[in-house]
């Protein structure tokens, strides 16, 4: 499905995100037994619990926060992560860098915009971008890599277009100023390939991949 959506937007494939929140290890061992490298949760307990569950395999794999990130968890985060796609205020970069261990190379990051401007959302104005970009790019242990953004839900996937598209004007403008950034993280299952076409380079799939979250 993601190649079929990107060659017809005439892109190479964008990277798939396995989105395991939920899920039990038994689940990531499966589909990484299978080739599937990187996978994300939205809670640093529930990565480290299935970290410690999988053992030594789980080295061998990439791990990407995908929750929102609170101050007093980016130690942990930090260490169980190998990618932070929520950083969404200036706060965390200090704290992200000052607790990653240099001998594991850089904490990759990307800047989660709050790209429709909602009140109850998590991410940071697209106003406030740059700034958080100059910050992350000049902070010790990290590597800034690009942008993560969570549209408006919507019953027809096709209204989330717009802020797709624009999300992607912001990405090009960052790469532009940064050598390292290279990935805009934007889809989930329901979106998905309307996101790649709008240029996508990493898509975040749970339900699709996985079968349908149990409530709660
Ligand atoms: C749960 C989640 C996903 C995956 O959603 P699906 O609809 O299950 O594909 C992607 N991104 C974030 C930030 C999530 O919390």
């Amino acid at each position: 499905m993601l190649e079929n959506a990107a060659t017809a937007s005439g892109r190479p494939a964008p990277r798939l995100l396995a989105v395991s929140k939920t899920q039990p290890a038994a689940a990531i061992a499966e589909l990484a037994g299978r080739g599937q490298r990187a996978f994300g949760e939205n809670y640093v307990q529930e990565a480290q619990a299935k970290q410690a569950a999988l053992g030594p395999a789980s080295a061998g794999l990439e791990w990407h926060l995908i929750g929102h990130l609170q101050s007093n968890k980016a130690r942990d985060a930090a260490t169980a992560f190998d990618w932070v796609q929520t950083l969404d205020r200036p706060k965390l970069v200090g704290a992200l860098a000052r607790h990653r261990d240099p001998a594991r190379g850089p904490l990759n990051v990307l800047i989660q915009v709050n790209i429709d401007d909602e009140a109850s959302k998590h991410g940071c104005r697209p106003d406030q971008i740059d700034a958080l970009a100059a910050l992350v790019a000049a902070a010790p242990n990290l590597r800034l890599r690009g942008l993560m953004v969570i549209p408006t839900p919507h019953d027809d996937p096709e209204l989330a277009r717009p802020a797709f598209r624009r999300t992607r004007v912001l990405f090009e403008s960052m790469r532009a100023g940064y050598p390292h950034v290279d990935t805009l993280s934007m889809g989930m299952s329901a979106d998905a390939a309307i996101a790649i076409a709008e240029g996508a380079t990493m898509v975040r799939i749970g339900t699709a991949l996985f079968g349908a979250r149990s409530p709660g």
